[in-house]
C-alpha cells in the first residue's frame, strides 16, 4: 500500500523545508538499521538542497552500521550532551524519525519538547503523541526508510536520491522488514527497492555489510545464548532467552551484539512469541517478538514500560533478573497465551 501524503500538507512542508535556516534531524534512543538508515537517507537530501542540516543521536549507534554514508558526521548526545542542545536550540525545523513519543529519546526528551523549532515526524509506530506540527504517521508501513522514500517522493526529489543514500535506506528496509519477508512487505516496498536498486546502490554489500560482519565472540556468544539460555515454554508457544552481565563480559559484548538473537526463537515449529531479558546497568532491558495475531506490544506496554509494534516490541523492568522472568511467566499464565 501506498501511504497517502496529504498535498496541502506536503506543500506547507516543502516551503519550511525550503525556508529554514538550520534544520537538525533525530531518531530514537539506541538507533537501529531503520533509525540511523532513515535519518541519514533524508540528511543527504536535504544536503543535495544545499540546506544545513546535522543529525543528533540520542546515543551511539552499533558498529555493523559504520559503513552508512555520513555516519561519522552525526552527533552522539550521550557523547556531547552540549553540543547536541546548542544545534537544537539554534534549530528552525526538527526532523523527529521513527520514534512516536519524545520520550523514546530519553535523555533529550526535554530538549525536543522545549524546542522552538517546527517539527515534523515520519514515523510507523502505533499511537503517535501529539508533539510535532506536522506528522507523517503510517503505522502499516514496515520501515521509516520505506517512508523517507515516499516523502522525497512527494517532494519531487527521487532524482536526488544517491548511491550511497540509497544504501542507507534500503538497509533499514531490509533490518525492519526482516529482510523482506514480514507481512508488512507490500508490492509498494518493493517498488521503492526498485528506485533504490536504480541508483546502482548493491543490495549485496548491504546485506554482507549487516549480517556478515560478526566478531567470532559474538558468534560463539550466541552459541552460547543457544545452547544454555534458551528456555521453551511450549505450553504458552514461547521462548525466552537470558542474558546476564557475566554472560556478556565473557564473550567480550560489543554494542549490537545481541541484535537478532531474540528471533532464533521463533525459528522454532510452533512457536508464536520469543523474549530476549538481558542484564544492564540497574535495569533489565525486554526484546520481544511474535508471530501472527499475538500482539507483543500490549504485553511490553501494559507490563513492562515500553512500547512497539504488534510483532516487535521492547521494554524494560527494574527487578532482577529472575524477578522479571518469574513476572513475564505469571503473566503468560494468567493470560493462558497459547
Ligand atoms: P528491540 O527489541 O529491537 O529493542 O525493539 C523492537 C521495537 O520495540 C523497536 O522497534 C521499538 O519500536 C520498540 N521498543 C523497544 N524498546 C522500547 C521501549 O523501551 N519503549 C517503547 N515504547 N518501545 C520500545
Ligand atoms: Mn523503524
Amino acid at each position: 500500500m501506498k501511504p497517502h501524503f496529504d498535498q496541502n500538507k506536503i506543500d506547507s512542508v516543502k516551503s519550511l523545508i525550503l525556508n529554514s535556516k538550520r534544520i537538525v534531524i533525530t531518531t530514537h534512543y539506541k538507533p537501529d538499521g531503520d533509525a540511523l538508515g532513515s535519518s541519514l537517507g533524508l540528511w543527504a537530501y536535504l544536503k543535495s538542497l544545499n540546506l544545513h542540516v546535522d543529525v543528533v543521536l540520542p546515543s551511539e549507534f552499533p558498529n555493523f552500521l559504520k559503513w552508512m554514508h555520513g555516519s561519522d558526521e552525526t552527533i552522539d548526545f550521550s557523547k556531547t550532551p552540549q553540543e547536541v542542545s546548542e544545534l537544537i536550540n539554534q534549530a528552525d525545523l526538527l526532523f523527529c524519525l521513527d520514534f512516536n513519543d519524545p520520550t523514546r529519546t530519553e535523555g533529550m526528551s526535554n530538549l525536543l519538547i522545549n524546542s522552538t523549532a517546527k517539527k515534523i515526524m515520519i514515523d510507523h509506530h502505533l499511537a503517535p503523541k501529539e508533539f510535532c506540527d506536522y506528522a507523517f504517521s503510517f503505522p502499516s508501513i514496515g520501515s521509516t526508510c520505506e517512508l523517507i522514500v515516499h516523502f522525497i517522493e512527494a517532494l519531487d526529489g527521487i532524482s536526488l536520491i544517491t548511491m550511497d543514500s540509497a544504501a542507507c535506506l534500503y538497509a533499514g528496509i531490509m533490518t525492519d522488514t526482516g529482510s523482506f519477508r514480514f507481512s508488512s512487505v507490500t508490492a509498494e516496498t518493493h517498488r521503492v527497492v526498485g528506485i533504490l536498486l536504480n541508483t546502482g546502490m548493491r543490495n549485496d554489500f548491504v546485506h554482507e555489510a549487516v549480517y556478515d560482519t560478526s566478531s567470532e565472540d559474538r558468534l560463539r556468544f550466541l552459541g552460547h545464548v543457544l545452547l544454555n539460555n534458551m528456555f521453551v515454554l511450549n505450553e504458552h508457544k514461547a521462548v525466552y532467552f537470558q542474558c546476564t552481565k557475566d554472560d556478556m563480559k565473557r564473550f567480550n559484548h560489543q554494542s549490537g551484539d545481541l541484535e537478532g538473537i531474540v528471533n532464533y526463537g521463533l525459528s522454532i515449529d510452533g512457536i508464536k512469541m520469543a523474549v530476549l531479558f538481558s542484564e544492564r546497568d540497574g535495569i533489565i532491558k525486554i526484546s520481544f517478538r511474535s508471530k501472527g495475531d499475538y500482539s507483543v506490544k500490549d504485553l511490553a506496554e501494559k507490563h513492562f514500560e515500553g512500547g512497539g509494534h504488534k510483532n516487535a516490541a521492547g521494554g524494560k523492568s527494574h527487578l532482577t533478573l529472575d524477578e522479571t522472568i518469574q513476572k513475564f511467566k505469571t503473566i503468560l499464565k494468567e493470560n493462558h497465551h497459547a
